[in-house]
């Protein structure tokens, strides 16, 4: 069977980050797509590891060579998702986990409609402000332009297939591989009853 993949999107700071680095550090078999991205990098982040930078030309000559699955601009930033890293990671059977925002999931799932489309939210809009702030990674200025824009992604939550509340990590992160967990076992994925018993590796 090939690999899930599996949208995570939701308001900045609700905690796709870290769920999404639980999630990879507890199965080996989820690998999280790096995307391109015009923004600057912040302290600490790696080319290559958490985002490909590029300049506006660089990201526009990828576009224009249908190098990205699917792009999207957020806040002032493009970003979008790499096509053959993912296209190879789910042939070879890994499950490709995106953490994009809601405008390019739904792109994702017009173009793959298997695709797995999971909104995590959080468990309130003060609690959401506590952790942008408590990152410390945005301006004050850029924490406030997040929040503004968390209220029309939170109002885009019934277009996903999933939701999952972020109060309690260990349990969202729980949740989100239950669905996966059921995602494959949906019998689309089989036309016989082998393939599955082949799929959970039974004796
Ligand atoms: P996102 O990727 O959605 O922007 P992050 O993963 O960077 O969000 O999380 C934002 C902040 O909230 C980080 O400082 C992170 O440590 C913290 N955080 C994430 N999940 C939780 C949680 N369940 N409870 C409390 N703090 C959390
Ligand atoms: P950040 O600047 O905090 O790393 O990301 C800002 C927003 O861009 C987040 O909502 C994140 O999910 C989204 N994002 C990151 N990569 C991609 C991508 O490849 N495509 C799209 N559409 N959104 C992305």
């Amino acid at each position: 069977m090939p690999g899930l993949l599996v949208v995570i999107s939701g308001p900045s700071g609700a905690g796709k980050g870290t769920v999404c680095r639980l999630l990879c550090e507890r199965s080996p078999r989820a690998l999280l797509s790096v995307s391109a991205t015009t923004r600057p990098p912040r302290a600490g982040e790696v080319e290559g590891k958490h985002y490909y930078f590029k300049s506006e030309t660089e990201f526009a000559a990828m576009v224009s060579r249908g190098e990205l699955l699917e792009w999207a601009r957020v806040y002032s930033y493009c970003y979008g998702t790499p096509r053959p890293p993912v296209e190879e990671s789910l042939r070879r059977g890994y499950d490709v986990i995106l953490e994009i925002d809601v405008q390019g999931g739904l792109k994702v799932k017009r173009q793959m409609p298997d695709a797995v489309l999971i909104f995590l939210a959080p468990p309130s809009m003060a609690e959401l402000r506590r952790r942008l702030v408590g990152r410390e990674t945005e301006t004050p200025e850029a924490i406030e332009e997040r929040l503004r824009w968390a209220e029309g992604e939170l109002a885009r939550m019934p277009e996903y297939d999933y939701v999952v509340v972020n109060d309690r990590l260990d349990e969202a992160v729980a949740r989100v591989t239950s669905i996966m967990i059921a995602e494959k076992c949906r019998t689309k994925y089989y036309s016989k009853w082998e393939d599955a018993v082949r799929e959970v590796g039974a004796r």
